[in-house]
């Protein structure tokens, strides 16, 4: 089941679950001909005791609030959001996988622009969507760490689309992707796109470091995506394992100076990187043999509990349904 609402005559219909999963569009509808769409990713889970939790579906409401005011679509409200969340997780109830799997039930909300247009414009008319695929690891293979490339290829400009979660970036990463696991790599490693010099993000997740002394360090960025578990995980290492927590701006030339570094999002959620290669200077972290006691092995352990309502989480991290 999906959950289907439409917007016409400047207002959303009433949302409704439906087992269509085909979208019949005009040919010169706004999405097909200029891209106007946005989406979100965000986990329900099982817990060991049966109860399904989703984490932080209010911090995925706001961000397509934030993508869709950038691409000039309405606002699809968050409590109308937030009801489409437990309307699709209770409906598709009988395809969660198991605690014990590690999988989880993944959703997909999107809106697109629907009107035929021909001119380059906004369209009048949107269709939202959220489809739900049981999932498992993010990378494949079981591997426990990533090999990551520093890409020739930008992602985001500055004063761009980068900071929202539009089809568009993703589009554009299409080739770089394909060329990195072609040449053995599981993701592209993103540098500013103005100087080249500054680390950005890969392109399906935020990226992380821990200093010599033990600091949580990540970019600081206005054309990374404001991951939702990057937020969160400032505030575990600081919350939960005292460490210093710094944003700021990272340089390439400087990711030898740390000695851990982990890849972090709904998808990933802590992906420990085993190298990142530089133009064939690679930098290889912890030996790619992250242990449950190396700080990202830790985090990604409370992160894990977290998610999985196995400790508490801060307040209002956790929907139970
Ligand atoms: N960066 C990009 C480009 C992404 O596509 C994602 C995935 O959603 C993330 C970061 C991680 O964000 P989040 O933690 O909110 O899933």
């Amino acid at each position: 089941y999906r959950y289907v609402a439409k917007f016409e005559n400047d207002a959303w219909g009433e949302g409704f679950l439906s087992t269509d999963e085909n979208v019949v569009l005009n040919e010169s509808a706004c999405v097909l001909q200029y891209a106007q769409s946005v989406f979100e990713g965000l986990k329900a889970r099982r817990t060991k005791d049966g109860r399904i939790i989703v984490f932080r579906a209010d911090l995925n409401a706001e961000r397509l609030e934030d993508s869709a005011y950038r691409l000039s679509m309405p606002i699809f409200p968050k409590e109308k959001f937030l009801e489409a969340v437990k309307m699709v997780v209770k409906a598709n109830e009988e395809v969660i996988p198991s605690y014990e799997s590690g999988g989880s039930l993944y959703l997909r909300p999107f809106m697109i622009g629907t009107t035929p247009v021909l001119g380059v414009k906004p369209a009048l008319e949107y269709e939202f969507r959220m489809f739900a695929s049981p999932v498992g690891p993010y990378f494949q293979g079981g591997k426990n760490s990533v090999d990551l490339r520093v890409c020739d290829l930008d992602r985001a400009a500055p004063h761009g689309t980068g900071n929202v979660k539009s089809g568009l970036n993703y589009a554009m990463s299409l080739f770089a992707i394909t060329e990195a696991h072609k040449l053995g790599y599981d993701e592209n490693l993103y540098l500013d796109s103005a100087t080249r010099t500054y680390v950005e993000e890969t392109g399906g997740a935020n990226i992380f470091f821990i200093s010599y002394k033990g600091e949580f360090v990540t970019p600081k960025s206005d054309s990374i995506l404001p991951s939702i578990t990057r937020r969160s995980l400032l505030e575990i290492a600081s919350k939960y394992l005292g460490l210093k927590v710094i944003e700021r701006r990272i340089r390439i030339d400087e990711i030898d100076n740390f000695v851990e570094c982990g890849l972090c999002g709904t998808a990933a959620v802590i992906s420990p990187v085993h190298s990142i290669d530089d133009h064939g200077a690679k930098h290889v972290y912890f030996g790619g043999n992250y242990s449950e006691n190396s700080i990202t092995g830790k985090l990604k352990s409370i992160l894990i509990s977290i998610q999985n309502g196995e400790i508490e989480a801060p307040d209002g991290w956790i929907m139970s349904l």
